[in-house]
């Protein structure tokens, strides 16, 4: 894979995605790595992310051949373009999910600590609002972590494999 330079016309500036033996170009999925060619197979890995991508010269496209979630890239003549990105209403359902998932139980509880306050008021820690607070927190994580898995989102992938690294590297 390699980010050509193409000259002259109104194509001055752009780069195309060629397939060159030896060149590499950045892995769409983590920003990090690069896609090199496969020994004896005819796709491509990143070398960070190892995930294996398929690749469509003609159309200047890449899709994800390793996941079971369709992730596919345009090369635009500097930047990729997800392809997937307007189409999908699973996307809408799981931001809907997620938001009524954080608001609603930390509201509820808030709610019922202004509603009900505590009989002893003033002394000591605001326990409804700690729970609110803890609430919002944990349910905001796991949402969070849900969203990022679907996405797919660059740094979130680099750092998730840095941290198995890391892990890796621990001892026991
Ligand atoms: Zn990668």
């Amino acid at each position: 894979m390699a980010i050509n330079k193409t000259h002259g016309g109104q194509n001055t500036g752009r780069r195309s995605l060629g397939l060159e033996p030896g060149e590499s170009c950045e892995c769409p999925v983590c920003r990090h790595g690069q896609m090199e060619p496969m020994v004896m197979m005819e796709a491509y890995a990143c070398n960070f992310c190892r995930h294996i991508f398929d690749v469509n010269v003609a159309q200047q496209t890449v899709h994800v051949a390793d996941s079971l979630q369709p992730m596919g890239w345009r090369w635009q003549g500097w930047h990729w373009q997800p392809l997937y990105q307007s189409r999908s209403n699973i996307t809408l359902a799981l931001w809907l999910v997620g938001l009524t998932l954080v608001i609603l139980p930390a509201g509820i509880v808030a709610l019922g600590g202004y509603l009900f306050p505590p009989l002893e008021a003033g002394r000591g820690l605001n326990w409804s609002l700690v729970w609110a607070v803890g609430t919002l927190v944990a349910h905001g994580t796991m949402v969070g972590w849900l969203i990022a898995e679907h996405h797919q989102f660059p740094l979130y992938v680099m750092t998730k494999i840095r941290l198995q690294r890391l892990l890796e590297y621990l001892p026991g």
